[in-house]
């Protein structure tokens, strides 16, 4: 697949022309946010947990009350539809669901709800030496939002505080929650090792990432001790590795976070990199 293919999106049950696939300025969607999606990724023409994904996704269009013309069964088979049609080997997915441009009120019984399949070429990691720096945007209770959803709704603060510390000459931002305590970044999960336990914070306030629950399992299944608890960013100081996690990120290591006092730099990268590694064979499988 190169940049200079044709490629076809699926919309709504057609394929249609990447240069042609373009909505209305007045989506409501685009206007009050409310639209869900997914972030999956192909390797060797297979999406790596597809049903995982839909099934979030399914849950995230409840969660927005987006009533979904199309189950999981259908989701399924236009992933295949796509992969097929675009011969597709390797690559981002992005499924989106979305209320149409039938009317400009915040409800409407006129809107159509809306689902395309997206892709774009996976680019290999560009930085595996991360630097984050905590942001002071907190991540919202779960009476706040629904925690659990992969909504446009979410992102603006991601956006916000991603920008923000590109600014300040970081790479990426890490959130801390409502209560203070460390919990992910923009588009990804954190991890931590010390004294070779791994130490995660509890998906209370923020999304339980399926590379996240995957490399919890990789580490069980290798004997290595998980440990899921609240963090205070101050602890971050004695921590040895350190890495995120996500969909598209895979397994990226850290190279340091500044946590409100000074960088924390992470010397070894032992476990980091067994994980990385049994990550990459268990997605090519
Ligand atoms: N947190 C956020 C906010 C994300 O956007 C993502 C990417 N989907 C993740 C964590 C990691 O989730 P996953 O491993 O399911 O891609």
């Amino acid at each position: 697949m190169t940049e200079n293919d044709s490629h076809y999106f699926w919309i709504n049950g057609d394929f249609v022309d990447k240069k042609s696939a373009n909505i209305s300025v007045l989506t409501h969607s685009l206007h009050y946010s409310g639209a869900v999606f997914e972030g999956e990724k192909a390797y060797n023409g297979k999406i790596f947990k597809l049903s995982e994904h839909t099934n979030r996704l399914l849950d995230s269009a409840k969660s927005m009350m987006l009533d979904v013309p199309y189950n999981f069964d259908d989701i399924i088979l236009a992933h295949k539809q796509l992969i097929e049609k675009n011969n597709i080997s390797d690559a981002y997915i992005r499924p989106l669901i979305w209320r149409g441009a039938e009317s400009m009120n915040i409800v409407n019984s006129s809107l159509s709800v809306n689902l395309m399949i997206a892709f774009v070429k996976s680019s290999p990691r560009s930085n595996d030496n991360l630097k984050l720096r905590i942001t002071t945007w907190k991540k919202p209770s779960s009476d706040s939002f629904p925690t659990q959803c992969k909504s446009s709704a979410h992102y603006a603060m991601g956006v916000v505080a991603g920008i923000e510390s590109r600014n300040l000459g970081y790479d990426g931002a890490l959130f801390l929650d409502h209560k203070g305590c460390v919990a992910e970044c923009a588009t990804s999960n954190i991890f931590f090792v010390h004294n070779k336990f791994l130490i995660t914070p509890v998906a209370d306030t923020f999304l339980n990432g399926i590379t996240r629950q995957t490399i919890i399992a990789i580490a069980k299944n290798l004997g290595i001790d998980v440990i899921e608890k609240h963090i205070a960013p101050t602890e971050i100081a004695y921590y040895d590795e350190c890495f995120v996690t996500g969909t598209a990120v895979e397994v990226n290591g850290v190279h340091s976070i500044y946590y409100g006092i000074k960088d924390k730099i992470f010397e070894q990268n032992e476990i980091t990199t067994i994980l990385m590694q049994e990550y990459q064979k268990l997605v090519r499988l």
